[in-house]
């Protein structure tokens, strides 16, 4: 058994069968970086460990996540996982390192695990919280589930992880996008964004049943399966994709800290509270 999260649980539910669940409830499962390298820690431990088949990301509370917790201190107390470096750099080379290492390499790490792996969503996902998602390969929602990425209200173009078009289809991504509204699951469901909407109090056990039934199945075909539509993915340019929509990122950044003197547009704080109460 790996360490002893703090931020994280990692199970073993069933047979062929891991699951880790954020466990910040208090916090609506905000991703501070402790959380961000638990989770990658726990991927490394079922992607070693040959009795996993299936991993299975789940949540703790009323809500899958809230996103980065943008209040967490102590970035550089965390061993990279990966080689960019220069991570307390000065101005945008620090900036961009840190955000390579910590959003983007993880996500697609995440993504590029051979074994397949399954989201269970409830209540709402925001920004980084949708990115914990879009990196699984199946995702199965509570009917309360919301999906959204506010991020351009922050004078951002998107999360760290830009799939958007991939996941919604390029009219909805923008619409997403362009509004800062969320999606509802059934509205996801629609636009083949998640796999099926399952009422509340059965989403744990439909997410197992999902994990148990496919980790039925050989490992090698499953991971080939999954490599096989990756590939498909790819093919079209989601890697691309992603990293020239990660250096756009990088310049809204810039931007608002020449601006603003914050990686943010400050009126954005503002604009989600208001968009808050009216959804409320
Ligand atoms: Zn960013």
């Amino acid at each position: 058994m790996p360490a002893d999260f703090k931020t994280i649980r990692y199970e073993r539910p069933s047979e062929g069968v891991a699951r880790i669940v954020l466990a910040r409830p208090e916090m609506h499962n905000a991703q501070n970086p402790e959380m961000l390298y638990e989770i990658n820690d726990a991927y490394y431990e079922a992607a070693m460990d040959d009795t996993v088949k299936v991993l299975v990301l789940a949540a703790d509370g009323d809500n899958f996540s809230s996103g980065h917790d943008l209040a967490a201190p102590n970035w550089f107390e965390c061993v990279p996982a990966g080689l960019w470096g220069g991570l307390e750099q000065p101005g945008a080379e620090g900036f961009f390192s840190l955000e390579h290492e910590v959003y983007l390499d993880m996500c697609w790490r995440w993504r590029n695990m051979p074994k397949p792996t399954i989201a269970a969503v409830q209540g709402k996902a925001i920004a980084g919280g949708l990115m914990l998602i879009w990196v699984c390969d199946l995702i199965v929602a509570a009917e309360d589930a919301r999906f959204s990425d506010p991020v351009v209200a922050f004078g951002l173009n998107g999360h760290e992880y830009f799939v958007h078009p991939f996941e919604m289809g390029a009219r909805k991504a923008k619409e997403m996008l362009f509004t800062a509204e969320a999606i509802t699951a059934q509205e996801a469901e629609k636009l083949g964004m998640v796999n099926r909407v399952v009422p509340k109090a059965d989403l744990e056990a439909e997410a197992l049943a999902l994990a148990e039934r496919i980790a039925r199945l050989p490992m090698m075909g499953l991971k080939m399966a999954k490599q096989s539509v990756n590939q498909a993915l790819d093919a079209q340019g989601m890697w691309t994709t992603v990293q020239s929509a990660f250096s756009l990122h990088q310049l809204t950044h810039s931007h608002n800290m020449q601006v603003h003197g914050l990686p943010v547009e400050p009126s954005g704080i503002q604009f989600i509270k208001e968009q808050g109460r009216a959804s409320r």
